[in-house]
């Protein structure tokens, strides 16, 4: 048993003052107690919170992070950053992939993310031909995973067409692409591999409603019921014309029409909805994976999240393109979109409430429900995923737990963050990745083998 102390932890009823938290062997806690004194052996920390799900991730994507921002001839967009992608895709090897989704995973750490949900879809070798083990790839996602400490949710995408109506994949899509038999057999392999890593699971990923049909989908859903299920749905306006196009209503709620969509499900993005598809995707207490810095990034839009969030919408957050790991930057831009939309402050609270523990308390239970990675709280029985912040981090100088966690979230960065517990294990220290250093030479080598590839 092992035992932390904070001065301030933010619990499910909300933030408690000297707080004994005491955590199994096996890395869940055990007891909670508020209101008590610190014994000797305690490790004392000044604020504690629950660690926060990561629920969207490409981890490749972290190597091509700010290497698409210049302006073509056209009108840049998501479809001319996803040229870029599928250039730079085509260079990645499997160690390749290892060294860059552990660096990623570091960053995610140091800024507070203890689990992460791979939507991994870079399967095959580069003519499409799968690899002698055909979940090659995604051991290398849950190495990854393993050498860095990160509680890992890998989900395997299934994509298979290039657009609605079963448009044949294009060939630079076929590092991703399989039909439902090799998709079967990389689920089941990918699900025996993380078997080996604690924590680890597995999730379904039908990819978009471009690269899935709905035969697709049934066939997908029945390998693993009950597994999360992610999809990219509604980020582009000219995704939600072609589906109208092919289907005669908008992605959401043509999913909504034709799926069982509950509470197993995540669907990233969302960006475009209708009111009644807001609300629809409300009631069906799936949670909306938003990715607010990459959506801005790729120039996607933004999420109706005032009338989502009044009718109890859930949602979570993740880092997607990688253009930017941070934590509190991808809950700040999530409230501040809407406040240059509206032109009012505090958009996504509610009355009473502080903005930045209120969005915070949501993402993390909405997170850990996506990716089915605890419950996002300190709580009995679950695991020990804990963060703690700074106390001699410059913007942290308030008393105040609701002050010092907003001065995090819209002041600060990772270096607010101290130390970081995944199942009781600390992997973070002193807002450093244990790993970190052996990670770092891995990803070196692994930039001089891809140099020049965007020339
Ligand atoms: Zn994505």
């Amino acid at each position: 048993m092992k035992h932390l102390f904070f001065d301030h932890a933010l619990l499910k009823t909300g933030w408690a003052e000297h707080v004994r938290v005491a955590i199994d062997d096996d890395g869940r806690v055990h007891s909670i107690e508020p209101g008590t004194a610190a014994q000797t052996g305690d490790r004392p920390h000044r604020i504690g919170l629950p660690g926060m799900a990561n629920l969207h991730s490409h981890a490749f994507q972290r190597a091509m992070a700010g290497l698409s921002e210049f302006r073509t001839a056209g009108r840049d967009s998501f479809w001319s950053w996803r040229e870029l992608m599928y250039r730079f895709v085509a260079r990645l090897g499997p160690d390749d992939l290892e060294a860059i989704a552990a660096l990623a995973y570091c960053d995610m750490l140091e800024t507070g993310f203890t689990s992460v949900g791979e939507f991994h879809y870079l399967h095959n070798q580069p003519g499409g031909q799968p690899y002698g083990a055909p979940a090659e790839m995604s051991e290398r996602i849950i190495a990854a995973a393993s050498q860095t400490g990160i509680a890992l949710t890998l989900m395997p995408v299934l994509y298979r067409w290039s657009g609605f109506d079963r448009q044949p994949a294009q060939p630079r899509q076929a590092r991703f692409t399989n039909d439902l038999d090799r998709y079967a057999a990389l689920y089941n392999s990918a699900r025996d591999a993380v078997a080996g890593l604690p924590r680890a699971k597995t999730g379904l990923a039908p990819h978009s409603l471009r690269a899935v049909d709905m035969a697709d989908l049934q066939a997908l859903l029945s390998l693993d019921k009950g597994a999360p299920v992610h999809i990219h749905i509604a980020e582009q306006t000219a995704e939600v014309e072609a589906c109208i196009a092919a289907h005669g209503a908008p992605p959401i709620a043509y999913l909504l029409d034709q799926a069982e969509v509950n509470e197993a499900w995540c669907l990233v993005h969302a960006t475009h909805m209708t009111d009644a598809e807001t609300d629809a995707l409300a009631r069906t207490r799936a949670v909306a994976g938003l990715c607010p810095i990459t959506e801005a990034n790729l120039g996607d839009g933004i999420f109706p999240a005032p009338r989502f969030l009044a009718r109890d919408g859930r949602f979570g957050i993740g880092s997607d393109s990688h253009i930017r790991i941070d934590l509190a930057e991808e809950l700040r831009l999530l409230e501040y979109g809407h406040r240059l939309q509206v032109r009012e402050r505090n958009v996504l609270a509610r009355p009473g409430e502080d903005t930045a523990s209120a969005l915070y308390t949501r993402a993390a239970k909405g997170g850990a429900q996506a990716i089915a990675q605890g419950s996002g709280q300190i709580e009995t029985g679950q695991p020990a995923d804990i963060v703690t912040l700074n106390p001699d981090a410059p913007v942290l100088r308030a008393s105040d737990p609701t002050a010092i966690i907003s001065s995090w979230i819209f002041s600060g960065d990772g270096r607010c963050i101290e130390t970081v517990y995944v199942s009781g294990r600390n992997i973070v220290e002193n807002g450093r990745a244990i790993a970190r250093d052996e990670v770092e030479r891995r990803f070196g080598a692994t930039l001089k083998r891809l140099r020049n590839w965007a020339g």
